[in-house]
């Protein structure tokens, strides 16, 4: 009977041709384990259709491992289906799949069987409330299948064709609405943006200028994240912020492209960020799939911010000076980026430079990787401010004064500098103490790969930079070998707008883009 209904609902498409499976399936369906009975009728609709489904645990290849086959399966999909009920919305499996699939630029198609609303969930709202949806909690589940089947292979076509054809840049002028296509592109203008936990930048830079003086004078935005921050928030700001410098700055031309720095590991394929752990724990943000979508014709790239700043260094600091050169960064994270023969170093992976998560150490807090031992858990700002509370605490119980017991409840970073201009020995410890870490960590960066130079930046440095610099410049030709210990290890000229106007050089011209 069952069978019977779905081939009537499906009678007409029966002359389809087959699309070929040529991989582990084209529709990846998703769905907690309590809605199987569910997925298997919906599989069945589909493979009526021939359209090949990919579904667990009917094609878990026996002994493959579990998360190892699903990721690998949504990869290779070509559309994303999800049975959408409260319990998908609680499992952290459904969650991770619906991650992957938003990071793999998938279309998702989202069947919703019960009253749990798509778009509650902070962590994978975002991504199912942007996309289509079908109501099938009214009436008999058999009677929505028709329907979704035929826009499921009408979803497997359309990315079929687009795979065929342009490339994803080309496929984005093809979008171009009627107003952006009478625009011509400017050949050296760009939009730089800055994500930070509080706030986001954005800046326009001419992409012809080499002198650093004329950065003083580039248009700059701010926006103040505010309330709840998530990937929903987060991108809605961006794209208001970039609404704003499109509007008063590319009225009547494109700018070349929009570059995006942020704070955590990039998939730079994708244009995502894959986990920000300094970001609220962020994972899978799609920056470029929102952006290309809300800027129909302007190109988005996205890199790790401290890899942007690597890039302001190279174009306008001390790129001037060396070939080769080192940028570290340390602030509410430490990560550092890495320039070779006048390009900046990615990895295999996009992953390089995260000297943060150097080991340094078998003991200590945990670091916000989850590890003990790196050397972010060490200097990192909170690091500094935590161990400071304590040596406020031991001076007061050893009946020493120091200002640090004075400043409590209000100890930052930039407090404790304070107290090491005012004499302050306890601060001026607690200076000493990060820079033996921080020593260490640039020694064993520049045995492991001798550039000419390190450049250091990021909000910590710019105020400890002076009362460390002679504890590191110690650390170091103590610990790292002769041929490379007097490696010149000096300040970032561009210590506020670094990374966003890195994020608006992701598009110079004389730069490899590695995807
Ligand atoms: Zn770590």
């Amino acid at each position: 009977m069952r069978a019977k209904r779905i081939q009537d609902g499906l009678r007409g498409m029966s002359d389809l041709a087959d699309i070929p499976d040529e991989s582990n399936g084209r529709v990846f369906i998703s769905h907690a384990s309590g809605d199987r009975a569910l997925a298997d009728q919906l599989v069945s609709a589909l493979e009526e259709l021939r359209v090949p489904c990919w579904v667990a645990p009917r094609d878990v290849i026996p002994g493959e491992e579990y998360p190892v086959a699903l990721a690998k399966a949504i990869d290779e999909c070509e559309v994303f289906l999800i049975l959408f009920s409260t319990a998908a919305d609680s499992s952290t499996q459904v969650s991770n799949e619906i991650e992957r699939a938003a990071s793999r630029s998938k279309p998702i198609l989202l069947v919703r069987i019960d009253e749990t609303d798509p778009g509650s969930n902070s962590r994978t709202g975002f991504f199912l409330t942007r996309h289509h949806w079908f109501d099938a909690t009214k009436g008999n589940f058999e009677d929505h299948l028709p329907t979704i089947a035929s826009a499921a292979r009408q979803a497997v076509e359309r990315h079929r064709s687009l795979q065929t054809g342009p490339s994803a840049e080309e496929r984005s002028d093809d979008h171009l609405g009627e107003k952006a296509s009478r625009k011509t592109p400017s050949a050296h203008r760009s939009i730089g943006v800055e994500i930070g936990a509080t706030k986001v930048r954005a800046c326009v830079l001419d992409l012809e200028i080499s002198d650093d003086s004329a950065l003083h004078d580039i248009p700059m935005y701010f926006e103040a994240l505010e309330g709840t921050i998530n990937a929903r928030t987060i991108i809605k700001q961006v794209e208001k912020l970039v609404a704003k410098v499109m509007e008063e700055h590319f009225k009547d031309t494109m700018p070349v492209g929009l570059g995006v720095a942020a704070p955590g590991q990039i998939d730079m394929r994708a244009g995502t960020l894959k986990f920000g752990p300094n970001l609220f724990h962020a994972r899978n943000i799609p920056f470029k799939t929102s952006l290309s979508s809300s800027f129909p014709g302007v190109p988005v790239r996205v890199d790790n911010e401290v890899r942007c700043h690597t890039r302001c260094e190279l174009h306008f600091g001390v790129g001037n000076d060396f070939d080769s050169f080192a940028c570290i960064s340390v602030g509410t994270g430490v990560g550092s980026g890495m320039v070779i023969d006048r390009q900046v170093y990615f990895g295999h992976n996009f992953c390089a430079g995260e000297i943060g998560h150097m080991k340094i150490a078998s003991s200590g807090s945990p670091c916000s990787c989850g590890q003990i031992g790196c050397l972010e858990s060490f200097i990192k700002a909170q690091a500094i401010v935590d161990r400071a509370v304590a040596k406020g605490v031991e001076w007061e119980t050893r009946g020493l004064k120091t200002l640090l017991t004075d400043l409590e409840g209000d100890l930052t970073p930039e407090a404790i500098v304070a107290a090491i201009e005012e004499g302050d020995d306890a601060a001026q410890e607690i200076a000493n103490d990060a820079a033996i870490y921080f020593g260490l960590g640039i020694a064993n960066y520049l045995n492991l790969f001798n550039p000419a130079a390190v450049v250091i930046s990021g909000g910590v440095m710019s105020g400890f930079f002076f009362p460390m610099i002679d504890q590191i410049t110690d650390t170091v030709q103590r610990n790292a070998l002769a041929e490379v210990n007097n490696t010149p290890i000096v300040q970032s000229g561009h210590p506020i707008d670094g990374i966003v106007i890195g994020a608006a050089l992701l598009f110079h011209p004389d730069d490899v883009w590695p995807v």
